[in-house]
């Protein structure tokens, strides 16, 4: 796999056309797209295929199911249709509800006689940092907080979690090379964070070993979609 092919969008927007228009510019320099509870509170299931058949791309439904086990196990088999390549829960709903997750995906997929989705767990919110934590009452640091959700991610049968690309190493560590990471809060050197606290460059996140990159608005908002997104890409393809 080239790197370029790591990097997902977030296509964060209302609009099924905004949508399909970032997707017709960066296609070519990205992996796959992202499409999250904004974009799916607007448009649900009929939205997420007019964008996926636009062109043969990976999508990760980032919807972060956070319930008890039977909810999520009934919200996995609701969007499998979408053919989804990774979809997410929260960790912190439980090793059961993650386990149930997982089974449940495995069971709907072979239903639909597709490939089941990559499971994976949101560890720590990027837009978190130790200070937020404390004040949610966790008392590990980020690093700490994300390393036992993760194990215990692994423990329940998940593919691999959310995490900033601060914890990857630590996680690879304790769960294994195979356990994959998804790293959002990417942001260029010097470039507004927005909300995001944990952020590194996309280069720095694949070097540090991300196995795909969640990018939205360094390319979504760019004045030039088409040039921030081949500059990352090539960025990404120099590690
Ligand atoms: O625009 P930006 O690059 O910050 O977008 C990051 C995307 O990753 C958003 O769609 C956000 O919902 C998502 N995300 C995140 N932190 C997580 C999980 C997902 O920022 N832990």
């Amino acid at each position: 796999m080239q790197n370029h092919e790591r990097i997902l969008v977030a296509l964060d927007t209302p609009s099924i056309t905004k949508a399909c228009y970032i997707l017709d510019i960066a296609g070519d320099y990205i992996g796959g797209i992202k499409l999250g509870l904004e974009f799916f509170n607007h448009n649900g299931v009929i939205g997420v295929n007019k964008v996926t058949g636009r062109m043969d791309t990976k999508l990760f439904l980032d919807l972060k199911f956070h319930d008890i086990s039977n909810t999520v196990a009934g919200a996995v088999r609701g969007i499998i249709s979408t053919q989804p390549h990774i979809i997410n829960v929260h960790t912190a709903g439980g090793y059961d509800m993650m386990k149930k997750a997982k089974l449940q995906a495995l069971e709907s997929a072979e239903q639909f006689g597709m490939t089941s989705p990559l499971v994976i767990g949101v560890t720590v919110l990027t837009a978190l940092d130790d200070a937020d934590l404390k004040a949610v009452g966790y008392a590990n640091n980020a690093k700490e907080q994300v390393v036992i959700m993760a194990k215990l991610a692994k423990d329940a049968g998940l593919d691999g979690v959310v995490c900033s690309a601060h914890e990857i190493k630590a996680i690879k560590e304790t769960c294994g090379k195979a356990f994959i990471t998804v790293v959002p809060g990417i942001r260029p050197d010097g470039a507004n964070k927005g909300d995001q606290k944990r952020t590194m460059t996309s280069a720095q996140a694949i070097a540090e070993g991300a196995d795909y990159i969640v990018i939205g608005r360094p390319i979504t908002e760019a004045e030039d979609i088409l040039a921030a997104a081949k500059e990352i890409a090539e960025s990404v393809n120099a590690i």
